[in-house]
């Protein structure tokens, strides 16, 4: 079922949505060469804290850190750790923070140093299909006309849409109905109202979609190894233009 929230609902969750977002975007500003992954969790664990904010992903099924930090190849649920980032990496962090009973989920992936224009490449054209699902998050139009415009604007560009993973409904829980992915025909599932609030997280890899998950339990690469960029929005339905939440504080 997808839960339709009421305007003291949206309210709350704007609040926490920003916050999630304004974490994340300092955190992101520390990605550089030899700074550690654990390094950046640390960050995030510490300024989730002045907010009294509770990050969503740790202990989340078990998962061991505050973000995902995800490195080149690696695609989504990358754990934190002793990884120093290197010069040329596209580090992709994760981010989610429950505060007042609602989460926000916001995602990016930020370079390191300098990268190959071909990796450049594949970071602006998943913020595009980013853009491209949520000028579709409108009422009226179906689920699958969100997944159908990032998959076109990804395929058309050359690179492919990871299926093994989606997006989803989010509000009080971090996961709530629908799912959304990134791929499929348009003009299917339900019907968009205004109050829905979705996590779009388009995950486009440069070679194929295919994933798989490494030893640790967590980690999803690209099975051919190639790089992977990630990005993330909370947003809410509107009549006539999606509002996107996941927006940092930048005062
Ligand atoms: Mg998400």
């Amino acid at each position: 079922m997808i839960i339709i929230k009421k305007p003291a609902q949206l309210e709350a969750m704007r609040t926490s949505a920003k916050k999630t977002a304004t974490i994340l975007h300092r955190v992101a500003a520390k990605v550089a060469p030899s700074v550690t992954t654990g390094e950046l969790d640390d960050y995030a664990a510490e300024l989730a804290r002045k907010e009294d904010g509770i990050c969503a992903f740790y202990g989340y099924h078990g998962f061991p850190g505050h973000i995902c930090c995800s490195i080149n190849e690696e695609v989504v649920h990358g754990i934190p750790g002793k990884r120093t980032i290197r010069d040329g990496d596209i580090v992709s962090i994760d981010f989610g923070l429950d505060f007042g009973g609602y989460v926000g989920d916001t995602a990016t992936t930020v370079v390191a140093g300098t990268i190959d224009p071909e990796w450049q490449r594949l970071l602006d054209v998943t913020q595009e299909c980013l853009a491209a699902g949520i000028a579709k998050a409108v009422e009226g139009n179906r689920l699958s006309d969100i997944s159908n415009a990032v998959q076109i604007l990804a395929e058309t560009a050359g690179f492919s849409v990871v299926r093994d993973f989606v997006g989803h409904g989010i509000g009080r829980d971090l996961h709530e109905d629908p799912q959304i992915p990134n791929y499929g025909p348009p003009g299917r599932g339900p019907v968009l109202k205004a109050g829905m609030t979705l996590a779009i997280e388009p995950m486009i890899n440069l070679g194929t979609h295919k994933t798989k998950t490494l030893k640790d339990g967590w980690t999803v690469i690209a099975q051919d190894r190639q790089p992977s960029a990630h990005f993330e929005h909370t947003v809410a339905v509107g009549k006539t233009k999606a509002e996107i939440l996941t927006l940092p504080d930048l005062g």
